[in-house]
């Protein structure tokens, strides 16, 4: 980790003098415990992926203290949580909630707001507090991981009844990647469609001096749900759960997920297939296999070049040319790997007993083979510390971290994500893929990819990694992104997901009849949190006493 001193001082949120602000953060002070409360006022130190700062992005796309906290504030109680809130409302400071901050690719802990308090939750409210191998179910708070999780479960010696399922880099919070509406690799992979039950903090103060709490589902029964909040998601009523993702509507202290049973057996399988144009007929065969749940889980079609960079190796000990790393010099390395020379990987995983798998298998190995040149990856003849092995990991429900070997793909490197979602279709994945291929090849930059099958839809995944500290790559890098995510919308496709630098614009590109959808979040924002003090900006919403004021980018 590397340390320097704050170049622009104390980040001082915009509409408050510093002197305000410092009595403002010593009455929190007061309130929650000196301890509990730290000001960002003296140097800004970079960690990596499990040291990481919960006061910035160390991936920034911009200037490192665009998007920085002005303070750290670590409640250890949903009535701290509470007290927060009120405290922001009385000096209408904006707070921004995060449950790890790992949010790597997506502006990890950073606010979108300069200056803004960051909420860190996770810290203090870290506990499992329900594990239910009768409904095989959990409960958490923010700071509980996927590895957590994953510890917890095989130290109460669960393992053999229930799994979990884990995003790529298991560091995360549980909370923090569903409400991101994060994926997974196991067949539980659709994280938020897996949850069940929010307990929610609101970002006002009521009537009665009180900052409201409130479940959702069965969790709003008298009771608070108690035995069913977790068995049934919806409870009675609108289905309130969905403006609590992706928002900046409320702060989650509670949630309930659904836990996979343990499948009696699995085994993962690799397929590479030799030409670039072999992933459209792939996706035609793959699409109904999909829906079908003959391919059981959140599979993934990841670009040759992509099994170099698992290697974890700079691009250097490759290729020394500048633009887009040329496919033959791809290939020629390839060839010294275990998984050979190809196009294309896909790996994926079947589930059950022996005799459960070789159905599925069979019909899987039959129909991938109408690729001519389609090799089938013996996973004997793969070494211990290949890629392959934390495919299999992580799709049997197992954290693992060996996905960040690609970020070293360049000195100093951090990575970015674009996103777009189609449907599982190889006319759609062509465009988008030639979209992309355009855009990096305009750029100089490598095209590093993966389409990620969900059912009826691909997230295509493209990660741009960057030189952090190279800024005219930062401006290429940024110049490819937005390019695509205009592009993109133009074909009719938009991002599931996207980082901080881009969510105004990504909110943008939603916006049929005259912004009906983005009216109706401003809507909402202005009744729950009149005093705009939760996560202003967040995913392109602004309160309105932010809005058109030139905070947009
Ligand atoms: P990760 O799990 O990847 O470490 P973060 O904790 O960084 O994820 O969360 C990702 C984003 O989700 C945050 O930037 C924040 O905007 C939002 N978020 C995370 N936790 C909460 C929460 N408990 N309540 C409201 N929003 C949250």
């Amino acid at each position: 980790a590397d340390t320097t001193p704050l170049a622009r001082g104390l980040p001082v949120p915009q509409g408050i003098s510093k002197s305000a602000f410092l009595a403002a953060i010593e009455e929190l002070r007061s309130t929650l415990g000196a301890d509990h409360v730290v000001l960002n006022d003296q140097t800004i130190t970079n960690g990596w992926y499990m040291e990481h700062p919960n006061t910035h992005d160390i991936m920034s796309l911009f200037d490192t203290e665009e998007f920085i906290a002005s303070a750290v504030v670590y409640p250890g109680s949903v009535t701290d949580v509470q007290s927060i809130v009120k405290w922001a409302n009385k000096h209408l400071i904006p707070i921004f909630p995060i449950s790890i901050g790992r949010n790597l690719g997506y502006g990890g802990s950073a606010p979108r707001v300069r200056g803004s308090v960051t909420v860190d939750l996770g810290r203090r409210m870290n506990r499992i507090l329900d594990i239910n191998v009768d409904d095989f179910t959990c409960l958490v708070e923010p700071g509980v991981t996927f590895y957590a999780l994953y510890e917890e479960i095989q130290r109460r010696g669960l393992g053999d009844k229930v799994w979990i399922d884990t995003p790529d880099l298991g560091g995360g919070s549980v909370i923090g990647n569903t409400l991101e509406r994060g994926v997974g690799y196991t067949p539980y992979g659709d994280h938020w469609m897996c949850h069940s039950g929010l307990e929610v903090v609101l970002p006002s103060v009521g009537d009665d001096g009180k900052v409201p709490v409130m479940r959702t589902g069965m969790g709003a029964l008298g009771t608070g749900g108690e035995n069913v909040w977790q068995c049934f998601p919806y409870g009675y009523g609108p289905h309130n759960d969905g403006i609590f993702s992706q928002s900046n509507f409320g702060i989650v202290t509670k949630m309930g997920m659904t836990l996979m049973p343990n499948p009696g057996g699995y085994e993962s399988y690799a397929y590479t297939f030799p030409n670039e144009s072999d992933y459209a007929p792939l996706i035609d065969i793959i699409r109904p296999l999909r829906i079908a749940n003959i391919l059981e889980n959140v599979a993934q079609l990841r670009q040759g070049l992509q099994t170099l960079t698992v290697e974890g190796r700079p691009r250097t000990a490759y290729y020394n040319g500048s633009g887009p790393i040329p496919d033959a010099v791809v290939r020629e390395h390839q060839r010294k790997t275990p998984t050979g020379e190809c196009a294309w990987v896909y790996y994926g995983m079947a589930y059950g007993p022996p005799h459960v798998r070789a159905h599925k298998l069979a019909i899987i190995d039959a129909e991938f083979k109408r690729i001519p040149g389609c090799r089938k990856i013996d996973p004997a003849s793969m070494p211990e510390d290949d890629y392959y092995w934390s495919r299999d990991h992580i799709a049997s429900g197992t954290p693992d971290l060996e996905e960040l070997r690609w970020v070293n793909w360049m000195p100093n490197g951090a990575h970015i994500c674009f996103s777009p979602v189609s449907p599982t279709r190889g006319a759609d994945a062509e465009k988008l893929y030639a979209m992309a291929k355009r855009w990096h090849t305009e750029q100089g930059l490598d095209l590093m990819m993966a389409f990620l099958v969900g059912m009826r839809e691909m997230h295509l995944i493209i990660e741009i990694v960057f030189d952090v500290t190279d800024k005219e790559m930062k401006k290429r890098a940024e110049k490819c992104l937005r390019g695509m995510i205009d592009e993109a919308a133009s074909l009719g496709y938009g991002e599931y997901r996207t980082h901080l630098a881009l969510m105004d614009q990504v909110a943008g590109t939603y916006n049929w009849n005259d912004n009906a959808l983005m009216k109706f979040n401003n809507q909402l924002k202005d009744a729950i949190d009149p005093n705009g003090i939760l996560a202003p900006g967040r995913c392109g919403i602004w309160p309105a006493r932010y809005r058109n004021r030139g905070w947009e980018l």
